[in-house]
């Protein structure tokens, strides 16, 4: 069932553009520059393809592990749910209940439109992995991202040395140079978006925010500042807290997409409020 989510054509694209830059990077720049078989093309390699599957691995986690729904049998705690309902009115957020599933929602939880069902701390519905980003997910997408990111720079890098290498200047032909240069742009332009999603994700971690909660966040300091209040977002713990509470508590364990025992049910979320 699960694996119905690869039958889609942006993940078709997804697999054709991984094969396409391990291919292009491995069987024409590192061979081209040093030799696959030369102790530093091989060492190039192995690291190129240990990121490469890195990123795959963190694709398919991605794509099959289930982003986290709401139980059917949820209800919220009636004290808690009252504190945070009039919070959540003042800061002109949401109300908790959802109308198109007929459930309550958990804190964070949000109607994905295209999954039809409330997904926990819901961050966004993604196409290119054909599945929502949510709160048993996020660790898995932000490795997807962060591996992406690294292998592209790895292969932009590798272009740059082979080209270099090759002195195209002077010995290239005219389509061979055309060549080149049009990987190089291409794998440059790929790690300037990945590298600035992740950016984006990276402070988005750091501040225990999802995309969803970034974008009630600027409604609610508008509202807030409109009657002389300041908004803070209720589950900014502090700098350290934040990242474990995504990466885990184990720093080992903070690069594996599957590493998430640190997760409990999605339900209820720490705020500073919890600790005063
Ligand atoms: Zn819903
Ligand atoms: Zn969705």
């Amino acid at each position: 069932m699960k694996c119905e989510r690869f039958l889609s054509i942006p993940i078709f694209m997804v697999f054709l553009l991984i094969g396409v830059v391990c291919y292009v990077t491995l069987f024409i720049f590192i061979e081209d520059w040093v030799g696959l078989k030369s102790s530093a093309g091989s060492l190039n390699a192995l690291i190129f393809i240990s990121l490469a599957s890195l990123c795959l691995f963190s694709f398919f986690c991605c794509v099959l592990i289930d982003p986290g729904y709401v139980p059917a049998s949820y209800v919220p705690d009636i004290e808690d749910s009252e504190a945070s309902d009039q919070e959540l009115k003042k800061n002109g957020i949401s109300s908790r209940r959802c109308d198109k599933c007929s459930t309550y929602k958990p804190p964070r939880a949000h109607h994905c439109r295209v999954c039809r069902r409330c997904v926990l701390r819901m961050d966004h519905h993604c196409l290119w992995i054909n599945n929502c980003v949510g709160y048993w997910n996020y660790k898995a997408f932000f490795m997807l991202v962060l591996y992406a990111t690294l292998g592209c720079l790895y292969s932009t890098v590798m272009i740059i040395y082979c080209a270099s290498y090759k002195d195209l200047e002077y010995s290239g032909s005219g389509g061979l140079k055309v060549f080149y240069v049009m990987s190089g742009l291409m794998m440059a332009s790929l790690s300037i978006m990945l590298g600035t999603l992740l950016g984006w994700h990276v402070y988005l971690i750091i501040h225990n925010m999802t995309t969803i909660e970034y974008y009630e966040g600027i409604r609610a300091s508008w509202l807030a500042r409109k009657s002389g209040q300041s908004y803070r977002h209720p589950y900014n713990l502090s700098f350290y807290k934040n990242i474990i509470s995504v990466l885990g508590p184990n720093m080992p364990k903070w690069l594996w997409p599957t590493a998430v025992s640190h997760l409990k049910d999605g339900l209820i979320f720490p705020t500073p409020r919890d600790n005063s």
